[in-house]
């Protein structure tokens, strides 16, 4: 039997650094799926909220602002109220602050809501915390990639030093520790696997090595 659905969901989950949004672009290049990069999400929700001054821990000020934001995603491009967001997403400032922006009730409940309207309709691969978890627990495959927390913080500083962003690897390594704690720790959708998800340990595999095993998964799902 083939499996022929509209809306095929692989979830891809694990800690900052393990290599998923690389691994789940590449992946929904090759199997013409949505990519909803949902870390992008809060990210560019915490980038709104120092833009516009509100205090991390004000939960009325955040709530309120997002009634008047609008965060869509078209052709695997995240908008934030109506522009494409780029690389202002991923400095310093919002990597300190994203953590605790998402640990936020209704700031969580408000990206899930999104990510589920969009995953009823289309194929996507969703990258993130608790894909596998709370998002999609009907997931069709799951993955949850980890990696040894040195070599994500050295993958991490390489890709900023090719966009020519000015962190050390000491705060890179930091930050991630930092995030990670945070994220597992939370109350609500905290980072963790689910039962049957599939872990990959990406420390020793390459890119393509990552996306293979995946395909592999994928194809040997929908030939059942
Ligand atoms: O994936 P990325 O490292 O860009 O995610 C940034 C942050 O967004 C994470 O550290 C986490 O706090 C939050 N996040 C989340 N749930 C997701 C995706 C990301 O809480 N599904």
């Amino acid at each position: 039997m083939m499996i022929n659905k509209n809306n095929f969901i692989i979830a891809i989950d694990g800690p900052a650094g393990a290599g998923k949004s690389t691994v789940a672009k590449k992946l929904a290049e090759n199997l013409n799926f949505l990519y909803i990069d949902t870390g992008a999400m809060y990210r560019a929700i915490t980038y709104k909220i120092n833009k516009e001054k509100i205090d991390i821990n004000d939960k009325s000020a955040i709530k309120n602002m997002l009634t008047k934001t609008r965060l869509i995603y078209e052709n695997s491009t995240l908008y934030l109220d109506g522009n494409p967001v780029g690389d202002e997403i991923r400095s310093n400032e919002v990597n300190s602050k994203v953590s605790t922006v998402s640990s936020n009730k209704y700031v969580r409940t408000s990206m899930t809501d999104l990510q589920r309207c969009i995953g009823q309709t289309t194929s996507c691969i969703l990258d993130g915390r608790d894909i596998g978890t709370v998002v999609f627990p009907n997931a069709d495959i799951k993955i949850f990639l980890v990696a040894d927390v040195s070599m994500r913080a050295q993958r991490r500083y390489k890709e900023n030093l090719e966009k020519g962003m000015d962190t050390t690897f000491s705060e890179i390594k930091k930050s991630i520790v930092e995030r990670d704690c945070i994220d597992s720790k939370r109350e609500i959708a905290p980072l963790s696997k689910a039962n049957d998800a599939i872990v990959i340990d990406t420390s020793s595999l390459s890119i393509d090595d990552v996306v293979s095993k995946i395909t592999n998964i994928y194809l040997e799902k929908i030939n059942v």
